[in-house]
């Protein structure tokens, strides 16, 4: 436990992480300063408004809604953040054939005669590859991926069973290997593998066949335990917003517009901050919200050992997702859930290669909720807000933005032929892209969590949030907490003010 009694705290950075610890600190008697660089708050969890609709910065669903970490926090601070929710939550188009929904449980009975058709034509495609058609030829062609070792079914439902119990040593066990492997071990066919290498891309923003499988099967099953994905009402501004009225109707201090530049190690030991107007905060304890890597350098490499320099230059970012915003002068997307999902039908194993090629996707995964069908008050009366995101390149270098864009022309087009009458009706449209990111957190890269979830950065692998230097501090997605983005971010915060005494 750490002796932070009567110790003035600086928090750097207002994300879910930033304003969730800042909240529960000032909440349980300590005084806190909050500084953020940007005149408005949140981070990568922030929303604007626009001709009446009220747009997330990003493109935002969160997988526990209200029973995650985020709904923890609110009601730890008393705070006045509304959730809503729907089932089915997610409507599906898998392979451009078969529309399917999801529920919040997976057990949910409606699921498997909802997706009846679906079900069917999956189970027919299967059986004919089975007998040799099609893919089977191409799979011959292509370099397949495989399994260390197979399963038995007796060990795959040993695994559902530990899994769905959410075992700690198990999942730490899978920690140290990929998805992909994984779900290889079970099976090689390609409906449920791309369903997965979808939805891992979407939880963690990593590719299936680097993200931990500890990690994801981690958020996957808290998903589908808790049955609350959802979104809060009034935009994703409102889970940071909500964390920091709580802040300041206790008493804490937020300082929006106001960059740190420096922190200040003396003995080391961090004992303030210096802001780019070249004010000294003082302080006694300093957290840092602006990541990991940012903070070595806002601190000054020197302080640090030089073993720990080189393991936090040695850790990987996650990929971007880039978006597109439409306001549509109607609704024109009627859908029996929320939010609608592309899954591509492409070699799983490949599913995301055209990033680090510098490509486009044929078909590509699209995830597209429409906030004003969660929230009816996102959009004017009669109106309707879309966002769709595509995963992407993180640095923003002039190749990676020429290619985010031409990411974002494949997504239109193919989110237009999914739904041709859109187009029609498009009010306004805007593209937010890795710079736009950049320019919110202030660093050369557009990640959309944080550090990647992938093997060896997760469970016991995941930086702590004490640093080698004294009285500093990590919180949010960088730091300490299993989770999905702004969920391991507010888990972060828990994490941290609960080894504050
Ligand atoms: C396009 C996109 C889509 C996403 N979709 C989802 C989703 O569906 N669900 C989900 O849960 N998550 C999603 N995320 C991820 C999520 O937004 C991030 O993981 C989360 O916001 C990280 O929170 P954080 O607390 O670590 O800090 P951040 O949100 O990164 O905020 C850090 C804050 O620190 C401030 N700061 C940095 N340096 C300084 C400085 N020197 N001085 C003062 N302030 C500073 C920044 O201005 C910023 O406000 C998405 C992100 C993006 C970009």
């Amino acid at each position: 436990m750490y002796e932070s009694e009567g110790k003035r705290v600086v928090v750097i950075g207002s994300g879910p992480g930033g304003a969730g610890v800042a909240a529960l600190l000032q909440s349980r008697g300590k005084q806190v300063t909050l500084l953020e660089r940007n005149r408005f708050y949140g981070g990568k969890c922030w929303s604007f408004t626009k001709d009446g609709f009220v747009v997330d910065s990003g493109v935002h669903m969160f997988s526990m809604g209200d029973s995650g970490q985020h709904g923890d926090i609110n009601r730890m601070v008393r705070g006045d953040l509304q959730w809503l929710t729907a089932n089915p939550s997610e409507h599906l188009l898998l392979g451009g054939r078969h529309f399917m929904n999801l529920y919040q449980s997976l057990t949910d009975p409606r699921m498997p005669f909802a997706n009846l058709r679906a079900n069917l034509s999956l189970f027919k495609d299967m059986a004919w590859r089975f007998m040799g058609g099609g893919r089977m030829s191409k799979e011959l062609e292509r370099e397949v991926y495989r399994a260390s070792r197979k399963n038995s079914l007796l060990e795959t439902l040993m695994a559902v069973v530990k899994i769905a119990r959410l075992n700690p040593s198990y999942l730490a066990e899978l920690d140290e290997i990929t998805m992909q492997e994984f779900l290889h071990r079970i099976t090689d066919e390609w409906p449920p593998l791309q369903g997965m290498a979808a939805l891992s891309m979407l939880l963690t923003v990593v590719p299936y066949e680097q993200v931990s499988a500890g990690e994801f099967l981690w958020c996957f099953a808290n998903a589908f335990r808790k049955k609350t994905l959802g979104v809060p009402r009034g935009g994703s501004r409102e889970i940071p917003g909500a964390f920091l009225r709580a802040f300041r109707r206790d008493g804490g201090e937020l300082r929006l517009g106001c960059e740190v530049k420096r922190i200040l190690v003396r003995d080391g030991k961090a004992r303030g901050v210096e802001t780019a107007e070249g004010e000294i905060v003082e302080a006694d304890l300093v957290i840092s919200n602006a990541g990991i890597k940012r903070t070595l350098e806002m601190a000054g490499e020197e302080n640090f050992p030089e073993e720990y320099v080189s393991y936090v230059r040695g850790l990987r970012h996650s990929y971007s997702f880039i978006t597109v915003k439409y306001g549509l002068d109607r609704r024109v997307i009627d859908l029996p859930a929320p939010s609608f999902f592309n899954i591509p039908d492409v070699d799983p194993d490949h599913m995301f290669d055209y990033i680090d090629r510098g490509g486009v996707p044929e078909d590509p995964f699209l995830f597209t909720p429409m906030p004003s069908e969660w929230d009816p008050y996102a959009a004017p009366p009669g109106k309707q807000l879309v966002i769709c995101g595509v995963p992407g390149p993180i640095e923003v270098t002039k190749e990676n933005v020429e290619q985010c864009e031409r990411i974002l022309d494949r997504a239109e087009k193919r989110l237009f032929e999914i739904f041709p009458r859109m187009e029609d009706h498009v009010e306004w449209r805007m593209r937010t892209h890795i710079a736009h990111t950049a320019s919110i957190t202030g660093k050369p890269t557009g990640e959309c969590i944080g550090l990647a979830q992938c093997v060896g950065q997760t469970g016991i692998h995941k930086p702590a949030p004490w640093t080698p230097v004294k009285d500093l501090w990590l919180v949010g997605a960088d730091a300490g907490a299993r989770g999905v983005g702004t969920e391991q971010a507010s888990g972060s915060a828990i994490y941290v003010a609960n080894l504050m005494a």
